[in-house]
């Protein structure tokens, strides 16, 4: 049961880059579990540690989706990890400087300096 159509794809990025039907239906299916991993991601009693986890699944799926699109598989040009849990690093910042590292907020619950408690 995939939520995400094909016609819900960037119709102009699947032309410029050629992408075929089955990978189409292939990108669907990782944007619905992409999706499904966000949104367990907003849980109230998840831990430091489980959003490690949860950020790891991220990135791979955020790795195949690249590929599928025909992309480099370059993680600089990642962004859903700002969608996990309740991050709190800058969107605005980092998506300005995609490609040149991430800014992480120190304070942030997901990406930041863990505190000993
Ligand atoms: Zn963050």
């Amino acid at each position: 049961m995939s939520n995400f159509k094909p016609e819900h794809l960037n119709q102009k990025l699947v032309a410029r880059n050629n992408i075929s039907y089955e990978a189409q239906q292939q990108l669907c299916e990782l944007y619905d579990k992409l999706e499904a991993l966000l949104l367990s991601s907003k849980g109230e009693l998840l831990t430091r540690a489980d959003y490690d986890v949860i950020s790891d699944k991220v990135t791979e799926l955020e790795f195949e989706l690249q590929r599928l699109w025909g992309f480099t598989q370059d993680k600089e040009f990642h962004k859903y990890w700002l969608s996990v849990g309740s991050c709190s690093c800058s969107k605005m910042d980092n998506m300005e400087r995609l490609g040149y590292g991430r800014i992480i907020n120190l304070g942030c619950p997901v990406h930041g300096t863990p505190q000993d408690s």
